[in-house]
């Protein structure tokens, strides 16, 4: 067993922040739980930086990582949010609409046509979205009621 520590300039890492494991991707598996437990109670959002480094070492040459934390869904007029991409109202191209490279990542935007809703997905990096299922790899976000629902619809018969 090998002693390992974590850093995190968001955190207050209170005791937690050193830890044994058998080894490095048993220590990643392992502070990976502690800094998303950690950030929930916290209640941070977004993107969570860290470190993790074997104790005796310096935390500069340690393992630089990150987690994303999203907001919970925010509750739809109807049962459950009905996310639909009409074009005109999320722009992109007609293949794959409200779809837009941003730097390395990729960003996608999609409506809820019970309560107009809009939700912004933002990759890190290109290839995370997958279709209509959005990887965990990203940050969501949510602005409610951003559409008038009945200009959702109005945007899906084209
Ligand atoms: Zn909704």
């Amino acid at each position: 067993m090998r002693e390992f520590s974590i850093y995190c300039a968001d955190l207050e890492l209170s005791g937690e922040e050193s830890f044994l494991a058998k080894d490095l991707p048993a220590a990643l598996a392992k502070a990976e739980k502690v800094v998303t437990d950690l950030a929930k109670d916290a209640d941070l959002l977004g993107r969570v930086d860290y470190t993790v480094y074997p104790s005796e070492e310096d935390p500069c040459d340690g393992e630089g990582l990150e987690i994303h934390l999203n907001p919970p869904e925010p509750t739809c007029r109807e049962e459950e949010h009905e996310w639909v991409a009409p074009l005109k109202l999320v722009g992109g191209c007609s293949q794959n609409p409200g779809v837009y490279g941003e730097g390395p990542g990729i960003v996608a935007k999609d409506v809820c046509r019970h309560c107009g809703c809009l939700r912004i997905y933002r990759s890190h990096y290109r290839g995370s979205y997958q279709g209509p299922v959005l990887s965990d790899e990203g940050d969501l976000s949510y602005r409610e009621d951003h559409y008038d629902p009945e200009d959702v619809e109005r945007a899906l018969l084209g």
